[in-house]
C-alpha cells in the first residue's frame, strides 16, 4: 500500500459506491423476495414465458445453489435461477434479467460477442497486472510496468463492455415482462428497483477498475 501514498485516496468515491451499491441490491432484493406477484406465477414460469415469446427454445432452466447466484452460462445455454419455484418480484426480476441475456446470445447482441471474447484476456489482464507493475517497479524495468498496466486495461474493458450488457438485459426484461403481463405496472416499478440496484453495482465495479488503472498510471508517473 506504501507506494501509493495518498494516490490510494484516488478509490475512496468506489469504495463508497461499491459498499452503497453492495447494501443497495441486499436490502432491495430482501425487501422485495417477501412481495409475491399478484398473478403467483413463478421464477421459473417467468424465463419459459420470456424465452417462449422470444422464439427461443434451446435453453435450459436449472436450479442454482446459492442466493443471488442467477445466471445465463452462454457456453451450456443454461439459465440457472436461484429461487425458481419462488413468485416473488425479486425472483422474477432477476429470471427476467436472465432471460434478457438468453435473447442477447440469441441474437447475437454485440457487446455481449465482445465480452465473451475478451473473457479470457481480461482474466489474464486482472491476475497478473499487480504483480507484473509491482515487479517492474521494484526491479526498475519499465516495460514489465507498462506490460502491467495494459494488461489491467483489458481488465478495465471488460468491466465497461459488461456496463451496456447489462444495462440491456434489464432493458429487455422490463419489455418482456410488460408485454407478457406477467406482472403489472406497480410492480412493474418494484422489479425496475431491483434491476436498478444490481445494475449499479455494475457500475460500481467499473468505477473501481478505471480508478485503479488511473492510480496505476500516476504512480508509474511519480516514478
Ligand atoms: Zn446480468
Amino acid at each position: 500500500m506504501f507506494v501509493f501514498g495518498p494516490t490510494i485516496l484516488i478509490l475512496l468515491p468506489a469504495i463508497i459506491l461499491a459498499a452503497y451499491a453492495q447494501w443497495k441490491v441486499r436490502s432491495t432484493y430482501t425487501k422485495y423476495s417477501k412481495v409475491d406477484a399478484f398473478n403467483r406465477i413463478t421464477a421459473q414460469q417467468t424465463a419459459e414465458r420470456i424465452l417462449a415469446g422470444a422464439m427461443i427454445t434451446d435453453v435450459t432452466i436449472e436450479p442454482s445453489q446459492r442466493q443471488l447466484s442467477d445466471h445465463y452460462d452462454l457456453t451450456k445455454k443454461v439459465l440457472r435461477l436461484s429461487a425458481p419455484a419462488s413468485s416473488s418480484l425479486a425472483a422474477i426480476g432477476v429470471a427476467a434479467h436472465e432471460a434478457g441475456h438468453a435473447i442477447q446470445h440469441a441474437q447475437n447482441y454485440a457487446p455481449l460477442s465482445l465480452r465473451t471474447a475478451i473473457v479470457p484476456i481480461a482474466k489474464f489482464g486482472s491476475q497478473l497486472a499487480f504483480p507484473l507493475f509491482f515487479l517492474g517497479l521494484f526491479a526498475s524495468i519499465p516495460s514489465l510496468v507498462t506490460f502491467g498496466i495494459i494488461a489491467f486495461s483489458a481488465a478495465v474493458l471488460f468491466t465497461l463492455i459488461t456496463l451496456p450488457v447489462e444495462f440491456d438485459a434489464s432493458r429487455r426484461a422490463i419489455v418482456a415482462l410488460r408485454e407478457t403481463a406477467i406482472v403489472n405496472e406497480e410492480e412493474l416499478g418494484s422489479v425496475k428497483e431491483v434491476l436498478f440496484a444490481a445494475a449499479l453495482t455494475y457500475v460500481a465495479a467499473a468505477a473501481m477498475a478505471g480508478l485503479q488503472l488511473l492510480m496505476l498510471l500516476s504512480v508509474n508517473r511519480r516514478r
